[in-house]
């Protein structure tokens, strides 16, 4: 029961979410950064609702500490993963989330029925980067691991719909006095132990046997 009611509550949260969606970029996002003597990470994660989609972005970033156009590749690719649309929304993530493939890029882009799963994965870290090089090098394509999942509204708002459905239809089905407990058939007056709409046994049949 609670779980329906959690359940009902998170579902009515959605669709106001999918409403105001169409008009406003609803976004919670939480930066933070780790800093070693040579390399510099900064963490990135984002709950975002726009345009009858959530997104989900998870992704790091590690530079050489020294790097220099770490805020020029950051606003890049946070620009083609849907960081800017709160400025302009509804924006539309199959024109924007169109990125320049880097050389050094193993990432992978699937949709599903409107589920888009996006993996960025481009793996020169510092280390890496010198480990190819054998020096440390003062430009370089980063470090970079990172998830964006957009999943609908519809979709989330009918996986919470479930269980108050189910809820609601085992309320409505109860078994009643007076009422066959499988079909809810009337069974008032009938004597024969047997429901006449479906052929199960009432809860009378002991006592009339008797
Ligand atoms: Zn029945």
């Amino acid at each position: 029961m609670a779980a329906s009611l959690l359940s009902l509550l998170l579902c009515t949260a959605t669709a106001v979410l999918w409403a105001r969606s169409y008009t406003t970029f609803d976004d919670l996002d939480h930066t933070s950064t780790s800093l070693t003597p040579s390399d510099f990470t900064q963490h990135y994660i984002r709950l975002g609702s726009n345009n009858g989609r959530f997104l989900f972005t998870w992704r790091d970033i590690t530079f050489l500490s020294n790097f220099s156009s770490f805020a020029y590749v950051t606003s890049t690719w946070d620009r083609a993963n849907g960081l800017h649309f709160k400025h302009n929304p509804p924006f539309d993530l199959d024109l924007e989330m169109r990125s320049p493939r880097q050389p050094n890029e193993r990432s992978w882009d699937t949709q599903l029925g409107g589920i888009r799963f996006k993996r960025l994965i481009q793996d020169a870290t510092p280390r890496d980067a010198a480990r190819r090089l054998g020096y440390r090098p003062a430009n370089y394509y980063p470090g970079m691991i990172g998830v964006v999942v957009i999943v609908p509204h519809a979709y989330v708002a009918a996986l919470f719909a479930i269980l108050p459905v189910v809820a609601l239809r085992k309320w409505w089905r109860r078994p009643r006095r007076g009422m066959c407990p499988s079909c809810g058939y009337d069974l008032t007056g009938n004597i024969s132990g047997v429901c006449p709409e479906c052929g199960t046994a009432t809860a009378d049949r002991g006592r009339l046997a008797v």
